[in-house]
């Protein structure tokens, strides 16, 4: 019998709602759900290719592997064979050297019901904070911005304003190519509305500069810079909102000191935009109502990304657009469910529902929920830094779960050395082509979309239900039902549930009482209803908040917002003469992370077909670089080879490496993370993915 499934699409953090229609042979078809709030039904090229990657099972891996020694070969053994080692060298590691000798890395397009359990495991029954996921490479700036700024990780927006707004500010963002339906949307709004504005600023012109009114193209680096250029002209020109400055918020006065110690032709100098440039961006956010600052992974993967964010957060506070329609910070989430991980508490330094670590009550409470161990004050690894530890040796296992990381994370080399020093590695994932698994000791082979149920939390904090449509292959299960298991055989009590809905519960439980309180729902609401926004308590005159601090309450003790004043220094990797080339990497529209899901499709890869770098027409010239010439980028950590793309749509002093391809596509010479720096943000922990010093030189064969 033929059969329709509603899910989201299991991309990107813009969620679109997707029905998946099943023929009598099995055969999947996806298309965009009319009846969902975010995409109206309408999908991207990912999305709309989403049924190939589940149909296609040619790469799955079918049951778990494992080897005694390093030397062996892995051979396939039983699922209860394969957990009752991962528990017995668990607990003999644990019991040697300490419950933060081992680490748990996961990713952002975990279910919230699989975060909840691995956080759950860990934090409260391992007894370490060693969780952490691909979400720190990601978002992680952005959570600790909201927090300083807002009081609490949480975004105070919704897509609707997207049609209220007459003005919007993309900083380090292309969302025509990496959030296609949110973008989809401004075009559409911009076709109706010609009075709504668009601001860009962004070294590259990209697709999303085809819509813009003002491109700021700015030296990489020099966000800071640019926001505070613009803040100084607003509250020069008295084009700020004083009553709410004074209401609600607090810290005007050191930004509107430091905003003065430079004029606007300076910044103008160090950003290299036009002075001209910016005083028209500073005209078009004073003479517009509304004000949506859409950024990404321009400020967040940053050695001063919280820095960068919070700069940028200040033009909604010092001119009061937070809270009502068409305005607000709008953070565009990387990944599909990085916001439920966060909700749950699946970063080293969180706990569920915002708690925080650093506080004693937060930690007892969330302890005696679970009725598990003692939670620790201190923060886990990160995600860099459960590597570097394993290069140290003090980490000594380290179970990987649906991420790649031999492809994404900076320095990727060094996170090489670190798997090939592990005492035990245990991968746990749906396809067979990561280069991770090469390391493994363990492999555990997982569901795929489609192939379990749950939820996940979009950019606007609206939880979606995913059906499960199909069956795993071979013996794949759920990750969360993996996890569970491993959880008993270490002897934990608490993981003993009888479906993903048990544990949504568990974690709706958790979460009641405070900012982010789901206590009212449960899957037949999300069935209902298909998606709603947090907070959701049980007393339904709280339920359906669109937009937070419509009050101007925030969640700082005070109750008003923090406007910040950070310095704007650039503390990324220095040039030099050898290296005198800013490397900045990212996405492109067709591809997915590191290509385990799209690479698969045909379709997709007619975008474009291999990895490039892009580069200005004369920088190639004084380099005697012709389109299309095979080149080598080389930095201080190591080289690319791919082709050369001239382009006057990248800033001069400036390269672009697509951050998909690996190994797996072939050679690890197109690989961009062989060359980006571990640099970290000092709070947020994320790397500096978008400034390394480099040199470009034509490739001649030895
Ligand atoms: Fe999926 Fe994002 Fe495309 Fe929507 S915009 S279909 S969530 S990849």
């Amino acid at each position: 019998m033929p059969e329709s499934f509603k899910t989201t699409c299991c991309y990107c953090g813009v969620g679109c709602g997707v029905i998946v229609h099943k023929d009598s042979n099995g055969m999947l078809v996806a298309e965009g759900d009319k009846g969902h709030p975010v995409n109206k039904g309408m999908l991207c090229s990912k999305g709309m290719n989403l049924h190939y990657t589940v149909m296609d099972k040619s790469d799955r891996l079918l049951y778990p592997e494992m080897r005694y020694h390093k030397q062996m070969p892995r051979k396939r053994v039983s699922w209860d064979t394969a957990l009752e080692r991962a528990a017995r060298v668990f607990a003999s590691i644990i019991e040697r050297y300490g419950p933060e000798s081992v680490a748990f890395y996961a990713s952002g397009q975990c279910l919230t019901e699989e975060y909840y359990i691995v956080n759950k495991l860990v934090k409260g029954f391992i007894g370490c904070n060693n969780i952490d996921t691909n979400s720190r490479l990601c978002m992680s700036s952005a959570v600790a911005a909201y927090k300083m700024s807002l009081g609490e990780d949480s975004v105070p927006i919704c897509y609707d304003d997207i049609e209220q707004t007459d003005l919007i500010f993309v900083a380090g963002a292309n969302p025509a190519w990496c959030h296609p339906i949110v973008w989809r949307r401004v075009e559409a709004a911009k076709a109706a509305n010609p009075d709504l504005k668009i601001i860009v600023s962004d070294p590259r012109k990209t697709q999303t500069c085809s819509l813009a009114d003002v491109h700021l193209q700015i030296r990489p680096g020099t966000d800071i810079t640019l926001h505070h250029a613009l803040a100084r002209i607003l509250i020069e020109n008295g084009d700020i909102d004083m009553d709410y400055i004074n209401h609600h918020t607090e810290g005007f006065l050191p930004l509107a000191k430091k905003v003065m110690e430079r004029t606007v032709h300076e910044a103008a100098i160090i950003c290299d935009v036009p002075p001209e440039d910016i005083y028209q961006a500073a005209s078009l956010i004073a003479h517009s109502k509304g004000l949506l600052t859409m950024w990404t992974m321009g400020l967040n993967q940053s050695v001063r990304g919280v820095d960068k964010n919070l700069s940028l957060i200040n033009l909604n506070l010092i001119t009061g657009r937070i809270g009502r329609p068409g305005c607000g910070p709008f953070s565009l989430t990387g990944q599909p469910n990085a916001m439920g991980g966060r909700e749950v508490g699946g970063l080293a330094n969180i706990l569920p529902a915002h708690r925080l670590l650093s506080n004693e009550q937060d930690r007892l409470y969330v302890q005696q929920f679970w009725g598990g161990k003692p939670i620790g004050e201190a923060p886990g690894l990160t995600a860099t830094q459960m590597f570097d530890a394993m290069e140290q040796g003090s980490l000594k296992a380290i179970w990987i779960m649906g991420t790649n990381p031999l492809v994404s994370l900076p320095d990727v080399r060094k996170a090489e050395a670190a798997l090939a020093k592990a005492a035990f590695v245990v991968v746990q994932e749906v396809s067979n082509k990561p280069e991770t698994l090469q390391y493994a000791d363990l492999i555990l082979p997982a569901a795929a979309w489609a192939e379990k149920e749950g939820t996940m939390t979009n950019a606007e904090r609206r939880i979606t239900y995913l059906s499960r449509i199909t069956e795993a292959p071979g013996e794949a299960r759920p990750d969360a039902e993996i996890l569970c298991d491993f959880a008993t055989r270490m002897g934990f009590a608490g993981f003993e549930f009888k479906n993903s809905e048990e544990i949504f519960l568990e974690h709706c439980r958790l979460t009641e009482g405070t900012n982010m309180d789901i206590g009212g729902l449960n899957y037949a609401i999300l069935k209902e209803k298909r998606s709603v926004q947090w907070p959701y308590p049980k007393e339904p005159l709280l339920q359906n908040m669109p937009r937070l601090f419509a009050d101007g309450r925030f969640y700082t003790k005070s109750g008003k917002a923090i406007i910040n004043d950070p310095n704007d220094e650039n503390e990324s990797e220095p040039l030099s003469e050898d290296l005198p080339l800013i490397l900045t990497t990212g996405r492109i529209r067709d591809q997915w992370h590191t290509m385990t899901k799209t690479g698969k499709v045909n379709k997709l890869k007619q975008h474009i077909a291999r990895s490039f770098l892009e580069i200005h027409p004369e920088d190639a010239f004084e380099r005697a670089i012709s389109e299309d010439e095979l080149i080598e980028v080389t930095g201080v950590r190591g080289t690319v080879r791919v082709k050369a793309k001239l382009t006057s749509d990248i800033k001069k002093g400036v390269v672009f490496l697509p951050m998909h391809w690996g190994k797996m596509q072939g050679s690890d010479l197109n690989r961009a993370n062989n060359i980006t720096n571990a640099l970290l943000d000092k709070v947020s922990k994320q790397p500096d993915f978008k400034y390394a010093a480099v040199q470009v030189r034509k490739y001649i064969k030895p």
